[in-house]
């Protein structure tokens, strides 16, 4: 029997998708449309040996942007479907199987995420019509952080702000932390206090202890914490009000410049690109080299901050594009962490790139461990969708 699910991670102008098979070694089919709803539309992927594909979709909405992707599934089938839905609120703590309460719940917390909320559940309402008869699941990226305590997933704002408003701490890319710490415990063959670093467009850290995240960088939305692409992270809440009474500019173009227009590209004045800003940087070029220097600076100090939740601290993990692939980014977050007692080995971390998976410290028996573990965000959704549906019938 067919018991892939289809990983279904659903924009407003893209639509990314993995099938994903019960067997860890069976290939995938993946990719992702693009521009949807445009006149330039196009889905891209990859097929079962690993040939790339490439196909315009000319106006494509996310209903015939999903038709063209079940007709590269090469006639596979899934057994389930499972959606990447980014805010769940303080409502879903785990997965759960989509049915008119669940869709009504997202709903009322698109207020939170009013960019991702409805344009996931596009996503939903679109694999609904064409699969019917499928379970479709909700894997939410805030769920695994819902284990915060009140200590650090509340503001120190007035109660009403969260008794009224759910003004709290929610925290993202859980399915990434969840991912990594797992497996960071199993080959260590430990359930651990694990520092993990999502390191990618966007970044986040978070502390997990024996499989809880106990506290996180991000908050009630995706721009608090580290310095990130285009995202400034943590800055003083002071500042917009002072961009609105000094420079009279408008809330919409604060926002656009937190978000799309900070970060490395606005600390470099060149690029969101870390393997760019890595070449700019051996060049000379002194805002690629501040923009590095920051931005490892910052993931270390979050790391330390973090650090108080874990009763003990087995080790690090970095993962993201540039976690799993900068050794310069590694070696600078840990030489900002001398009192942790770290050990690099520089041949391990130079060598630790590209998808691999692998330990970079000294193998010291006191010291913490380095983990690099590629992250796996497909793989975990379709696992908790797995899950949940063995669950329901058992
Ligand atoms: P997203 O958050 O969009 O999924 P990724 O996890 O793919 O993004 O991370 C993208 C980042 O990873 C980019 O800044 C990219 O430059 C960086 N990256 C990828 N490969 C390398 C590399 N070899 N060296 C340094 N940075 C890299």
């Amino acid at each position: 029997m067919e018991s892939s699910v289809l990983v279904i991670n659903c924009g407003s102008s893209s639509i990314k998708y993995a099938l994903v098979p019960a067997a860890a070694d069976q290939p995938r089919l993946a990719g992702a449309a693009e521009r949807v709803g445009s006149s330039d539309a196009y889905l891209k992927g990859s097929d079962s040996h690993g040939e790339r594909f490439e196909k315009a979709l000319p106006g494509a909405d996310h209903t015939r942007a999903l038709e063209a992707i079940l007709a590269h599934l090469e006639g596979r089938r899934p057994a389930a479907i499972g959606h990447r839905i980014v805010h769940g609120g303080e409502h879903f703590t785990k997965a759960a199987l989509i049915d008119d309460a669940v869709k009504a719940a997202i709903e009322t917390t698109a207020a939170l995420a009013p960019l991702h909320n409805p344009a996931n559940l596009e996503g939903v309402a679109a694999t609904g019509k064409l699969f019917p008869d499928l379970p479709q699941v909700a894997v939410f990226d805030t769920a695994f952080h819902q284990s915060l305590p009140p200590r650090a997933f509340r503001y120190a704002l007035p109660e009403a702000l969260y008794r009224d408003h759910a003004i709290r701490r929610y925290g993202f890319h859980g399915t990434s932390h969840a991912y990594v710490s797992e497996r960071a415990d199993a080959l260590s063959g430990i359930q651990g206090g694990w520092l993990t670093a999502h390191l990618g467009n966007g970044c986040s850290t978070c502390a997990v202890w024996e499989g809880h995240s106990l506290d996180t960088s991000m908050g009630l939305t995706p721009l608090e914490g580290v310095v990130m692409g285009t995202r400034s992270g943590d800055v003083d809440p002071g500042l917009h009000a002072h961009l609105s009474r000094q420079l009279g500019w408008s809330l919409e173009r604060i926002d656009d410049v937190l978000n799309r227009g900070s970060g490395l590209l606005g600390l470099s004045g060149l690029t969101n690109d870390m393997r760019e800003l890595e070449n700019a940087a051996g060049e000379g070029h002194e805002g690629a080299r501040l923009a590095i220097d920051v931005f490892c600076y910052r993931i270390a100090k979050s790391l330390a901050a973090l650090s108080c939740a874990l009763p003990r601290l087995d080790g690090i993990v970095f993962t993201g594009g540039i976690g799993e692939n900068s050794p310069l980014v590694r070696e600078k977050v840990i030489a900002n962490l001398p009192h942790f007692g770290l050990g690099l080995d520089r041949i391990a971390n130079a060598e630790t790139v590209r998808g691999r998976e692998g330990r970079i410290d000294g193998g010291h028996p006191a010291a913490p461990r380095l983990w690099v573990i590629p992250t796996d965000e497909e793989g975990r959704i379709a696992a908790e969708t797995r899950q949940l549906l063995e669950e329901i019938t058992a």
